[in-house]
């Protein structure tokens, strides 16, 4: 019953938006477009066929728009703006392509911290280290050995998700060593690298904007280690573009307003959150923009997924 209300008064708040506001903008969060699946990072992972399934889907059923041009809509049409976090490397070599081929315009928030390493991000890691463990396995920080059932993949993404990505990063190590592991990482998951970044760039139709050096979690720390985090991502990024950085992600979209305020004062134009909401040409101008997390559905599913952001 309670479910039932809120639900009620979701929709009913939508369609008063679309009376006063227009039509609603949906802006899309992508980050992986790869035909290569690893057992735990599916979810976020679209192979390229889905990718441009929905990409023709969304240009038969909405009107596509450039973060840049008016949000401004007729209340019975919905607007659709790509994104894609993390910066890797398979947007530009699966994603771009694709993109480029249906003149479709679209958001890029890369992290910096990778640029000049093969290795991958945290996450990524984590998958593969996981894959390469035996069925008993040493565990930082536990005397005993742990059994994988018991402490399978999500357990361990539990453990570390928090923390600040330097922790992770050292405590990715000590698992690895613990368990005698070397793990070989392909091209698929990588970083985008620099020159690709400046390709990227180049062209019209991408828009670049900061993500933080290395994927911080805001609400893991001190405020100003955030903040320097940050700094230092755009400072990279407009030094390899040229161009200003003004817009920004909040990783993991793990914020409040206090930092929004200091953001927005001190340096971007336009902050994007994720967290499952629609937007529209006013809320676009009160500089906080929500997102949706789109994973790798067609048909009814796809469908089914955008009814509620329509
Ligand atoms: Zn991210």
């Amino acid at each position: 019953m309670k479910k039932a209300i809120i639900y009620f008064y979701y929709y009913l708040l939508k369609f008063k938006n679309k009376l006063i506001y227009g039509g609603n903008t949906i802006v899309l969060m992508y980050h992986r477009i790869s035909d290569v699946k690893l057992e735990n990072n599916q979810y976020l992972t679209i192979s390229k066929a889905n990718f441009e399934t929905q990409i023709k889907y969304f240009k038969r059923k909405y009107k596509i728009l450039s973060f840049e041009e008016s949000w401004k809509l007729p209340f019975y049409k919905t607007g659709i703006v790509f994104s894609f976090d993390d910066g890797y490397a398979n947007f530009y070599n699966n994603a771009l392509p694709i993109l480029k081929k249906h003149n479709i315009p679209a958001l890029l928030f890369p992290v910096t911290s990778h640029l000049e390493s093969k290795d991958y991000f945290w996450w990524d890691k984590l998958v593969l280290i996981y894959e390469e463990l035996p069925d008993l396995y040493y565990l930082p920080n536990k005397e005993q050995l742990v059994n994988k059932k018991s402490y399978n993949y999500s357990i361990l993404h539990d453990l570390i998700k928090n923390k600040k990505t330097d922790y992770i990063e050292k405590w990715l190590k000590k698992i690895m060593n613990l368990n005698n592991l070397s793990i070989k990482f392909d091209d698929e998951f990588r970083s985008l690298n620099i020159s690709e970044i400046k390709k990227i760039s180049s062209s019209n139709l991408i828009k670049i904007g900061g993500h933080t050096h290395t994927h911080f979690r805001f609400s893991a720390t001190k405020k100003m280690e955030f903040i320097s985090d940050v700094k230092k991502n755009t400072t990279i990024l407009e030094k390899i573009t040229s161009k200003k950085i003004d817009i920004f992600a909040y990783p993991y979209g793990d914020h409040n307003q206090l930092i929004d305020s200091e953001l927005l004062m001190n340096q971007f134009n336009y902050l994007f959150l994720a967290n499952d909401y629609y937007s529209n040409h006013f809320f676009k101008s009160k500089k906080i923009i929500s997102r949706i997390l789109i994973t790798d559905i067609i048909d009814n599913e796809l469908i089914n997924r955008l009814r509620k952001f329509n």
